[in-house]
């Protein structure tokens, strides 16, 4: 198929490094800050669960210094006989245990028909590895008005990445945030291959900032924290990790959350390579 004439040189697009003088800062209803000097620690359940599990995670991470709570209310799971998320319900319950301790929500859409609703609760929309080339659905988030967090597809490239951004940036949404988290391999010891290497060079290619998850990158609790302060060696702008105050009985994901104590572990041992790093961990004071 021969490319339209009217379309820019590669270098022009919009996520590339060329397309702007300084890097993009995508700031949250709360304060939180992706790009700035602040690392920003997104923490939560893969799923929402219950009111009380997401109560009781919202305020142990918020108390360790996260600023943006996650959790799924419509999972992407690969077999349709597994829970599927808690849908409305759970974007309720997830909103307000997320206003009680000020921080922001970072949720998952699936269906580019969901984007409205999903956005009346959620102040970031993530779109999921599995949904990286959904265009119709990019598109979609492109037109809303809420930042987005686009993980990488478990066999994307760097560049069909930043293209699945572009589809966003294009509709007119410039807040987007990279999410690396891992891609697939030949090797099942980890559950998949957590590409850090993309971190430095995303910071070549593109002014949008680039959190990890060390989660779904590894699929093993015990090897977060030390993936995550390799991430924030690496330059990540933040982290999105699982957490849940009872992992073993989690209805997805279990193996890769940490627990509550685990977490408060992590943030605390990730001052100092923030601060080696030149940037700050934890929660600038937040508004709202
Ligand atoms: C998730 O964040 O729970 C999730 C399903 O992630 P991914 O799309 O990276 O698999
Ligand atoms: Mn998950």
């Amino acid at each position: 198929m021969r490319e339209s004439a009217g379309m820019p040189p590669k270098d022009r697009h919009l996520s590339r490094r060329g397309a702007r003088t300084s890097r993009t800062v995508v700031t949250l209803r709360n304060g939180a800050s992706f790009g700035g000097e602040t690392v920003v620690l997104c923490a939560g359940p893969c799923s929402v669960e219950s009111e009380e599990q997401i109560e009781a995670t919202a305020a142990g991470v918020a108390a360790s210094g996260a600023a943006v709570l996650r959790g799924g209310a419509f999972k992407p799971r690969t077999s349709p006989y597994a829970f599927q998320g808690l849908g409305r319900k759970g974007l309720e319950w997830l909103r307000n245990a997320a206003d009680r301790h000020r921080l922001a929500v970072v949720t998952e859409v699936l269906d580019p028909r969901h984007v409205e609703m999903v956005a009346e609760y959620a102040d970031m929309l993530q779109i999921g590895a599995r949904n990286m080339q959904n265009f119709a659905l990019l598109r979609e988030a492109g037109l809303a008005r809420k930042p987005v967090l686009l993980k990488r597809g478990f066999a994307a490239t760097v560049d069909e990445w930043l293209m699945a951004a572009e589809y966003v940036l294009v509709e007119g949404n410039p807040h987007v945030v990279l999410c690396e988290r891992g891609v697939r391999s030949f090797d099942s010891a980890t559950r998949n291959l957590l590409d850090l290497a993309v971190v430095p060079l995303l910071a070549e290619l593109t002014h949008l900032p680039v959190i990890v998850d060390p989660s779904h990158g590894t699929g093993l609790a015990r090897l977060v924290e030390p993936m995550s302060l390799a991430a924030i060696a690496a330059g990540a702008d933040g982290l999105l990790v699982e957490v849940h105050p009872e992992p073993a009985g989690a209805a997805s994901d279990g193996a890769q959350s940490l627990t509550l104590e685990q977490f408060a572990s992590l943030a605390s041992r990730l001052s100092d390579v923030a601060a080696a790093a030149g940037r700050r961990a934890g929660t600038a004071r937040l508004a709202v």
